[in-house]
């Protein structure tokens, strides 16, 4: 495959100034839809992010307000903290007993478990006592040493989640093992929420769950969105290139979304090598992916900034239909050959 790689160049005052101002005003930005303006722009707080949904035809507020109703459901549903949703339950039955679950999760796990053998291991659902351990998603920053690391790595593995199809249950070999849906559950809920809109007969929107964007049909002007991929190096909300075309879903996951600089200069950041039992460190910065399917977009993010560029690169080869965006940390982009046509970087 050939490679086009270009330099990120330096953003300008007004670039942020511009984008600063876009973002107080609401407009739907965040996803960088064509040149009209959506007819409505609603915004949550969940998961600790920011969900946009962006309306551009005549639209009733109360479809708007349903489908975050229901994306907040499906949170409740995926997170470890929320106590009565599948997956805490999950959690707390360790080792103990099967627990019963929406087959909508079952199924969300079986793909996770699915994909966790495609990628040799390097995308793991059950990773939970290794992210608690470096503590990146709570703030309480912890470089491991190589004792936890192996204590935890004793209770990390996605084949110590068991399925029990005919009942829709699961449980987790033993005490300890923590299942954590971070790496796709925003990919999955901004695909349900599509699904939702669409039976509602929306048929032009831009759905922006933290940096997971799926579109609905196209912009008013018959054009199709354009979506921004966040610049690594930026300010959140700064992109550094435009992805257009008819693909409908595009996720990043990156080593600059949350992270912690240690004393030694290292960026410990959110996405594991579950084999190391340390934050992934291969050169990569970001990896964008270009789908039609926002679940398997987040899953193949994550699984691929773990894998690396290379390796990385000859996997997604094997699929159809999706695209993928590579940034390295000495800021080189890689683009894969289906997307050049419609990747534009944005001049700073
Ligand atoms: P974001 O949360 O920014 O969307 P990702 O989709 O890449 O980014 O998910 C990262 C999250 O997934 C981490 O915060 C952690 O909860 C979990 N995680 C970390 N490493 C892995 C991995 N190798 N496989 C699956 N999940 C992971
Ligand atoms: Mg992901």
């Amino acid at each position: 495959m050939q490679n086009r790689t270009r330099r990120l160049k330096k953003t300008s005052f007004i670039f942020i100034l511009i984008l600063i101002l876009m973002m107080l005003f609401q407009t739907a930005c965040a996803s960088s839809a064509g040149k009209k303006e959506p007819e409505l722009t609603k915004s949550v707080l969940s998961m600790d992010t920011l969900a946009q949904i962006s309306v551009y035809e005549k639209v009733d507020e109360k479809v708007v307000d349903e489908a975050f109703a229901y994306m907040l459901q499906l949170e409740e549903n995926l997170s470890r903290y929320a106590p009565n949703g599948d997956i805490a339950r999950i959690n707390s039955a360790a080792g103990v007993a099967y627990v019963k679950v929406d087959e909508e999760t079952l199924e969300l796990i079986e793909k996770c478990i699915d994909y966790s053998e495609q990628t040799e291991g390097a995308f793991d659902i059950s990773l939970g006592a290794l992210i608690d351990l470096w503590g990146i998603a709570t703030g309480e920053n912890h470089i491991a040493s190589q004792e936890e690391i192996n204590e935890a790595l004793r209770h990390t593995g996605y084949k110590n989640i068991f399925i029990d199809k005919e009942n829709s249950a699961v449980m987790l070999a033993k005490q300890g093992v923590i299942l954590d849906l971070g790496a796709v559950g925003k990919g999955y809920i901004s695909e349900k929420v599509r699904e939702f809109l669409v039976e509602k007969g929306v048929k032009s929107a831009i759905i922006n769950f933290g940096g997971n964007v799926v579109l609905i049909g196209t912009n008013k002007g018959k054009q199709p969105f354009r979506i921004g991929i966040q610049d690594p190096f930026g300010q959140r909300g700064e992109y550094f290139a435009v992805v257009s075309g008819s693909k409908t879903a595009l996720v990043s996951s990156g080593s600059y979304e949350r992270y912690f600089l240690g004393p030694d200069g290292v960026r410990y950041h959110h996405i594991m090598n579950p084999a190391e039992g340390r934050p992934a460190q291969n050169g990569l910065c970001q990896v964008s992916i270009v789908c039609d399917d926002a679940t398997l977009a987040d899953i193949l993010s994550t699984a691929v900034f773990v894998m690396g560029e290379e390796k990385g690169l000859a996997y997604l080869q094997t699929m159809d239909g999706v695209e993928a965006v590579f940034v390295s940390e000495e800021k080189q982009v890689t683009v894969t050959e289906g997307l050049k046509k419609d990747f534009k970087m944005i001049a700073k």
